[in-house]
């Protein structure tokens, strides 16, 4: 329904915290599925775009 509207490297911030207490994610690969590494403990998550859009509180500069 909608293009991709995050680019790699950008950080977003989640509605819900991370269980390491982080909520923000920096994109590493963007398409149908996005690749997130979270920006406290590294760890990485693949996330479907459409699923991406309901968690995604904003993005950081
Ligand atoms: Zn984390």
């Amino acid at each position: 329904m909608s293009a991709n509207i995050y680019k790699e490297n950008d950080i977003l911030v989640f509605k819900k915290n991370h269980p390491c207490g982080g909520n923000s994610w920096k994109v590493l690969r963007v398409g149908v599925d996005y690749k997130l590494e979270c920006t406290t403990c590294k760890r990485i998550i693949i996330v479907p775009r459409f699923d991406l859009n309901k968690m995604v509180k904003k993005t950081k500069e």
